[in-house]
């Protein structure tokens, strides 16, 4: 068997241990004589599944007990939406600072539905950096402000929170989803598509504060109304079994491995490897300013089209796949979620490095 290292920015990899494990139970689920696959979702079994999936989820990011956690689809995309639909109903105002194509959909999805505010942009230099904000451009009133805390197409990630205030600090966590240690208090919601740090396509994790819940406009579809889910613990309809099974099953992983805070260094560990070898690369450099450096999407050019098709296409070859950049960006980005393993960093990092060599 020859698996590759993937770094696509997502689905993206999931951890060996957990692919074992799903085979292994594939045919049966502990003694159930029944895929995960098969299952009902009203089942014992499953209500098992879906309540420790909810439990690791509260443990590991230490979700505090005045918030819901909810498990949707739809995917990131599908929040753009119901964020606005649910929480843009007091004053009809929100603020957004655009950093990317995700934080843009998210603002022009709103921008339909009430007032919404760019209150700042690095759109200037494709959004290779995080705009400094100045609170007085702050809307007092919003219902809520949105960030894209990790922007998954230009590597940047938000390492200093906006002071809100009162006003409702909304995050989509999707490509940063469990890389390291977040403080959930200081938000009034997060949202992740789970394909890229938690399990296959077909979840989406929302973590909202309860009395966000249940303010949502008249014509808010049932199914796009957080209180529906929240009443029904995600049961309200039949939701992704088996996606959230493989969440629970990487979430244990998770776990095993000493939670968010062994995340975060093992998280750091790869990136510095990377990021230092293109600090000092005379063929590679980073387009991110260095402060504002994502641990999760590291995107690099070598300064020539041809050389990064070149290298994009003798990394595949060489096992190392997904490498080639976003269209916006151009050049490479290599993805190295949580499943990423060290020494697929520690390869990548050689090979550019006998790239560089062959190529200079
Ligand atoms: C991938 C991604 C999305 C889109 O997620 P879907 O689940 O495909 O809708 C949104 N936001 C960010 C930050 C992403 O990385």
């Amino acid at each position: 068997m020859a698996r590759v290292y993937n770094f696509s920015a997502g689905p993206s990899m999931l951890p060996e241990e957990v692919l074992k494990k799903a085979a292994d139970e594939m045919l049966d689920y502990q003694g159930s004589g029944q895929s995960v696959m098969e299952m009902s979702h009203r089942s014992k079994v499953f209500d098992e599944i879906i309540k420790g999936a909810e439990a690791l989820v509260r443990e590991l990011m230490q979700v505090p007990d005045n918030y819901k956690v909810l498990f949707l689809q739809g995917g990131a995309s599908t929040q753009f939406a119901m964020v606005p639909l649910n929480l843009m109903n007091g004053s009809g105002k929100a603020d957004f600072v655009i950093t990317g194509q995700w934080a843009n959909k998210a603002y022009k999805e709103a921008a339909r539905y009430g007032e919404a505010n760019i209150v700042a942009s690095s759109k200037d230099k494709t959004f290779s950096y995080i705009p400094d904000l100045d609170p007085s451009t702050f809307t007092k009133d919003a219902d809520y402000f949105h960030i894209c805390m990790n922007n998954t197409i230009y590597g940047t990630k938000w390492n200093t929170l906006p002071e809100t205030g009162d006003v409702p600090l909304v995050a989509d966590i999707s490509s940063c989803l469990m890389s390291e240690p977040i403080d959930v208090s200081k938000f009034g919601l997060l949202y992740a598509g789970a394909q890229k740090n938690l399990a296959p396509a077909g979840v989406t994790l929302v973590i909202i504060r309860e009395d966000l819940i249940g303010k949502a406009r008249d014509i808010t579809p049932t199914m796009l109304n957080y209180q529906t889910h929240s009443e029904s613990d995600s049961l309200y309809n039949t939701p992704p079994c088996y996606t959230i099974y493989i969440a629970k099953l990487v979430m244990e992983w998770i776990k095993s491995l000493g939670g968010l805070t062994a995340m975060k260094e093992r998280n750091e560990k790869k990136a510095k490897m990377l990021y230092d070898f293109l600090d000092e690369s005379k063929l590679f450099k980073g387009t991110v300013v260095k402060k504002d450096r994502s641990l999760m999407n590291v995107p690099f050019v070598t300064g020539n089209e041809e050389l990064d098709a070149k290298f994009v296409k003798e990394a595949a070859a060489a096992g190392f796949v997904n490498l080639k950049g976003h269209r916006t960006v151009g050049g490479m980005r290599a993805s190295i979620y949580n499943a990423m393993p060290i020494e697929g960093v520690e390869k990548l990092v050689a090979f550019m490095r006998k790239f560089e060599a062959e190529n200079a």
